[in-house]
């Protein structure tokens, strides 16, 4: 059952699509302004990004689910997932039943390298693998190739170090996180020795967090080894932002130790290379590998190759929003386009529907950074409330209606709870706060069930 929270009369209703971060602030903005707020998203569980994007040993970084779940706390805004806007509803639909739509889906799609063999059994995009060790519910059964080992990354962002973190981790320095069980498994039945991180520019380039980039050299099971070519010593200090400056400083570091001291894995940070192509009879055995340049800032291959084994292939090189139905996409960003959170057709703004998050920015910044984003959208929905038109069919229990007649069964926030409860019980037998139920169709059943 869809909780039934307070819900004066009269008062502006707004759907928000997507329970990630982005969704759930700019619920608060909305509601801190005395709007009525629903949230809707495609999967049984609330929280998006922090639930499926966030390494499991990032456990620190969750804690802000306790900001993020507020609005549902007080029954503010009502949580209604197992719900596919443009599937089970269509965005027309929706609008019948509410003064705005928010729309906070995210960028989903790993971007592609376009290069030869990159559809090979394999070649993964992050997305898919940092959802699997997440625990997504659609990438229970991804089973990564983890048998060979050599792994090789692409990218040189937070991303790509939380997939080296998880590849390089014993399974102990895993266990009391919340890592599905299988995946646990999996990870522990890892054969990977080497992994080689391929990063396209300089190391004053990379995109990495310094606080994240110290990460990969504390870890028990594995070594850090520079590959720069020199360059960390030519580099000039002057001229370089802080975080340059710093990211620098460990490379170098690290480039100034015994490489190899004795663990059982090592991260191999390979600079100014990048893929050439994927090979391998069915499934990815190598990567040709270009050396580059850079010309006049931009980045040049210089013809000499390299051949680097690998049994898989994780490309962590940013995200794309999936389009959505109905609205505009500019493919080249990946983003709806907007302006200051409402989305614009060419030069005119499509009245009622909005964006936050990804899907309105592109995949950059924190989690926090979310924060500002969507009080920035909050604010222009608030600003537009007066000239929009009212509903026809305004009210969740409309929505509701329609949407069990259509053979839709929503989960509300107390299904939720319970799913949350049993969660944290399978987690205590681990000594871990939760393990991730996983299978969608368990997660449903497991709510519909009453656990
Ligand atoms: P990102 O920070 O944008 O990094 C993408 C990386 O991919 C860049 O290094 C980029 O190199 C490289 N790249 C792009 N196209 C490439 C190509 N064709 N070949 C080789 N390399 C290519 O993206 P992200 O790592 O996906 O992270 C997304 C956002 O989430 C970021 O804002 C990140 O900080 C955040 N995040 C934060 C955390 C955390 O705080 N712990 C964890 C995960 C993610 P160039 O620089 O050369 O373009």
């Amino acid at each position: 059952m869809v909780n039934e929270g307070h819900k004066p009369v009269g008062m502006a209703q707004v759907a928000v699509i997507g329970a990630g971060p982005s969704g759930l602030y700019a619920a608060q903005a909305l509601r801190n302004a005395a709007v009525g707020v629903d949230v809707i998203d495609q999967l049984a569980t609330p929280y998006g990004l922090v639930r499926y994007g966030v390494a499991p040993d990032h456990v620190k970084m969750k804690s802000v689910i306790r900001v993020l779940r507020e609005p549902f706390e007080n029954g503010a805004a009502r949580f209604i997932g197992n719900v596919v806007v443009g599937r089970d509803i269509r965005l027309e639909e929706l609008r019948e039943h509410y003064h705005a739509i928010v729309y906070a889906t995210g960028s989903a799609i790993g971007r592609t390298l376009g290069v030869p063999g990159e559809d090979l059994a394999g070649s993964l995009c992050s997305a898919r693998f940092v959802g699997w060790y997440c625990g997504h519910p659609t990438m229970a059964s991804l089973n990564p190739p983890l048998d060979d080992p050599d792994v090789v990354v692409v990218g040189a962002g937070n991303v790509a170090l939380d997939v080296v973190r998880v590849l390089a981790k014993s399974p102990d320095e895993l266990r009391t996180t919340d890592v599905p069980d299988g995946v646990l498994r999996a990870l522990e039945a890892s054969r990977t020795e080497n992994i080689h991180l391929l990063i396209r520019r300089g190391p004053q380039h990379v995109r990495f967090t310094p606080a994240e980039l110290r990460q990969i050299g504390r870890l028990e099971n594995a070594d850090v080894v520079v590959h720069d070519d020199g360059t960390l010593g030519r580099l000039e200090d002057a001229g370089l932002e802080r975080r340059q400056r710093q990211n620098v400083e460990i490379l170098r570091e690290w480039a100034s130790r015994r490489p190899d001291r004795g663990k059982p894995r090592r991260i191999h940070l390979r600079f100014m290379r990048s893929p050439l192509s994927l090979e391998g009879d069915g499934r990815v055995r190598a990567v040709t590998v270009e050396r580059n340049a850079i010309d006049g800032g931009r980045i040049v291959g210089t013809g000499q190759t390299e051949r680097i084994n690998a049994g898989a292939v994780i490309r962590a090189i940013g995200y794309v929003a999936e389009p959505v139905e109905g609205l505009p996409y500019d493919a080249t960003t990946g983003t709806v386009p907007n302006r200051a959170g409402r989305v614009v057709d060419g030069a005119g703004v499509v009245p009622g529907v909005y964006v936050t998050g990804w899907v309105k920015r592109g995949s950059t910044g924190v989690i926090g950074t979310n924060k500002g984003d969507a009080a920035e959208t909050a604010a222009a929905v608030i600003e537009d409330l007066p000239i929009l038109g009212a509903p026809g069919r305004p009210g969740q229990d409309n929505l509701l209606t329609r949407l069990e007649e259509g053979g839709v069964r929503p989960i509300g926030w107390e299904d939720w709870l319970r799913l949350d409860a049993e969660e944290c019980r399978l987690g205590a037998a681990r000594g871990a706060e939760r393990i991730k139920i996983v299978e969608q169709l368990a997660t449903l059943d497991a709510a519909r069930m009453g656990i």
